[in-house]
């Protein structure tokens, strides 16, 4: 029977790679939610739709296409996989997101995809509203300086130019806004375990969550 687990928790908490590899271990699909975010809203702020609620925003939401193939994400056809990862598309998507219309134009497009079978998924309220069902569930967390010190790395893997300072109060500007917005706020989900990162390996993380799968595949909590 399909399932699913939920990861949240802050940005550069290393969530993306571990749900990644997670979903890869176990043979089930992975759902990046944060990358539907970003493209909607390069969309918006590319159609010059201010980050408020309004009629025009009401208007556009249901003629906005996103879509999840792979590693790749199309906003209305096109390629946007590279630019929803710039530092423009971090805070664009930080303050989106943070409209009630935004993430109700959301909600079908991410519990659909538990159609096509088990996943992992991962995002900020993936535990607490998208499937507050889900059998097991993550919140993942780290110290804003361990996450910035992540996303340094990963930029510079890009070969992008970097600034710590920059990331870290970054980082700190979008955990202020995503904790503190009225709709599904980051929080930790009911019934979730918490697992603080900041002093351990992408492998022991992984290897811990491994753990809570199997424990819950033998308790009969979930099923292959
Ligand atoms: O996870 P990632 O950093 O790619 O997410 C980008 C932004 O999208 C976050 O800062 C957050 O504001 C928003 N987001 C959200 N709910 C999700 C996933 C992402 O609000 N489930």
């Amino acid at each position: 029977m399909a399932y699913v687990i939920t990861i949240d928790g802050p940005a550069g908490a290393g969530k993306s790679s571990v749900a990644k590899r997670l979903a890869q271990l176990l043979g089930i699909h992975y759902l990046d939610t944060g990358a539907i975010y970003r493209a909607i809203a390069l969309v918006l702020a590319e159609a010059g739709i201010r980050p408020e609620e309004s009629e025009s925003l009401k208007k556009a939401l249901p003629d906005i296409k996103i879509e999840l193939r792979g590693e790749t994400v199309l906003a209305n056809g096109d390629d946007v996989s590279r630019e929803i990862r710039t530092p423009k598309a971090d805070r664009l998507s930080s303050v989106y997101s943070a409209l009630p219309s935004v993430r109700q134009a959301l909600l079908g497009l991410q519990r659909d995809q538990e159609k096509y079978g088990s996943l992992v998924v991962e995002g900020r309220d993936e535990g607490s509203v998208v499937f507050p069902k889900a059998p097991l569930k993550f919140f993942l967390t780290a110290t804003p300086e361990a996450r910035a010190r992540r996303r340094c790395l990963e930029r510079e893997r890009r070969g992008e130019p970097v600034d710590y300072g920059e990331v870290l109060a970054s980082i700190r500007e979008r955990d202020t806004a995503d904790s503190s917005r009225d709709v599904s706020p980051l929080v930790q989900p009911e019934g979730a375990v918490r697992v603080d990162t900041s002093d351990m390996t992408e492998d022991e993380v992984v290897e811990l969550l491994l753990n809570h799968v199997r424990e819950a595949l033998s308790r009969g909590e979930i099923t292959e």
